[in-house]
This record gives structure tokens, sequence and C-alpha cells, in this order.
């Protein structure tokens, strides 16, 4: 699947997406973030903002000015605690009086075998996490937030991070960075949980969306196809690690530059950390272990069994 490169709205431009939706593009491009950060600005008369998106005042401009003379800001949600979703949500709360609602701060979620890597400290990671972070209110998984004319699903999504959520608003869902259409999504332990972010695509798997609104790129207009694909992807990459690791033991860094052959120089970085999360989810299922403690230089080896 390839990305969607006619992709290029104007930055800062509230675009109508669907009845009661509109979209605005953060002046973040990067490899990473893609174009930017989507900001979705949901409802007719009270709107919630979805992921407020990095530090910046044109932004914040924006986002403001989107507002109309019949409406107000009554909720700003935070998907997860990145520093390209998260960090402008604390200043547009300030503006305009309305509480920021997320599952939690940036180490809410953790599974317990991240927290165990988290604890240690030595697996690196970490990542433009939002460590300041902090919601005034704390979303559950399967909580429903109704307002005015729009109500939404909180669907705890671990995975990419651990307080990551999605947001089913009918058939349609806000999928942040854990389905994007025009990349995988990064998972970068002890943040990011390969275990985790698979269960968290099963769980989607099992309604029939309509169309995802994810947090960098444009909607995904065929959700079980982009799932399918995504689970597909990963098993794919598992398959390479685990022939690769038949041949010869190797640490994240080597099988990262043997398997992402095509992966420009500027995302090498991200591919290592991918293949240490599947190294870890390996490792969970007694398939793969290492010599001495779990760090990113670690050397890994098939385990046969005994
Ligand atoms: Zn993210």
């Amino acid at each position: 699947m390839l990305p969607p490169d006619d992709f290029d709205p104007p930055v800062g431009h509230a675009e109508t997406l669907e009845t009661g939706l509109r979209r605005i593009v953060a002046p973040n491009p990067s490899p990473m973030t893609y174009r930017g950060t989507n900001t979705y600005l949901l409802g007719e008369t009270a709107l919630a903002v979805i992921d407020p998106g990095p530090i910046s005042d044109s932004h914040l401009t924006k986002i403001l000015d989107a507002v109309g003379p019949e409406q107000h800001i009554s909720h700003i949600i935070v998907t997860h605690t990145h520093l390209d979703h998260s960090p402008l949500a604390r200043a547009l709360s300030d503006a305009t009086s309305a509480p920021v609602l997320a599952f939690g701060a940036a180490d809410a979620g953790r599974s317990a075998v991240m927290q165990q890597l988290a604890a240690a400290g030595t697996v690196g990671g970490g990542e433009g996490i939002d460590s300041d972070f902090m919601p005034d209110i704390l979303l559950e998984d399967g909580e429903l937030i109704t307002h005015a004319d729009w109500q939404l699903e909180v669907i705890h999504t671990p995975g990419h991070i651990g307080n990551h959520i999605s947001l089913g608003w009918g058939d349609a869902c806000f999928t942040a960075d854990h389905v994007m259409g025009w990349a995988s999504s990064l998972v970068s332990p002890p943040d990011g949980d390969l275990t985790d972010f698979m269960a968290s695509c099963t769980r989607l798997q099992a309604r029939n969306w309509r169309v995802f609104f994810p947090g960098h790129g444009a909607p995904v207009d065929d959700p079980a196809a982009r799932l399918n694909w995504l689970v597909s992807h990963r098993l794919s990459r598992e398959a390479s690690i685990l022939e690769l690791l038949e041949n010869t033991p190797a640490t994240a860094s080597e099988l990262a530059q043997t398997i992402y052959t095509t992966t420009p120089p500027a995302l090498l970085g991200a591919a290592i950390r991918n293949v240490l999360a599947h190294l870890i989810d390996l490792k969970g299922r007694n398939q793969v272990t290492h010599d001495g403690p779990l760090h990113e230089t670690a050397i890994f080896s098939l385990k046969h069994p005994s």
C-alpha cells in the first residue's frame, strides 16, 4: 500500500471533512509527522478539539479562529502524550477554560513488561514524550463522552504508547498514531509495546468501521484493509527477524539494517526501535533470548526448544 502522496492540505486551514467535523493541519511537517499533526474540531455548537498539537502560537491562533460566533470549545481531548499531539492542550485550555481529557500522564497504561524495562532504564527510547503532560479529567476504556451534537467512545489502544486512545464516533474512528494511511506506527520500547499494538489492532478489527481519521495524513477509507495490512506487515517483519536469527545471533540494529533496505537514513533509527519492539515481543512469547540484561545493543538469538 503506497502512501497517499496527493495529501498536501494547506497548513492552518480549517477544512470540513464531514458534517460536524473539521481538520486543521499543524505547522510541524517532518519524516515522522508527514504533513504535520491533524487537529480535529468535532461538533456544530460545543466543539471537541482532538489533539491540539505541538507548541505553536500560530496553530493555537488558527484553532481559536476556527471557532464560530455560535460556537465554543467545550472539550480538549488528547489521544496520547507525544510532543506533536499533546503540549498545546494546556495553552488551549487556558484560552478557552475547556478541560483537557486524556487516558493519563506519559507513563500511564504501560504493560508490566514495559514498566520493568522503563524502571531498568536500559532500552533507550523516550523519543518525543510529553513528560509534563497531565490531563484535567482521566478517560477510561469504554467511556462515552457525550455532549451537545456528538458522542465519542474511548477505546484504549496501547502499542504506539501505553496511554494511546482511539475515539469511536459512530462508524468512524479517530485512530491517531495507531493506524495511519501513509506509514506504519513507530513502536519504541519502553513506551511502545508491540504485543499491545497487535492486540489493539485485533480489537479494532472486531468492528465494522467506515473510515479512520488518523493523527497524520489523509482519512483512511478502507479501515479493514488497512488494519489487515498493518497486521500482515508486522507479521512479515517478525518472519524476517526469525529467519535472520536462524542463521546468526544479532542486535536490533544489525537486523534493522538488513531488513529495512529501502528505508531512508533519517528513519533508520525508528526502524531499529521497531525491531527492538519485535524482539521484546518475541521474547515475551518465548521465541528468542539474549545474553545479559536487555539493552539497546543486546545480542538476540533463537530460543530452540530444549
Ligand atoms: Zn505519536
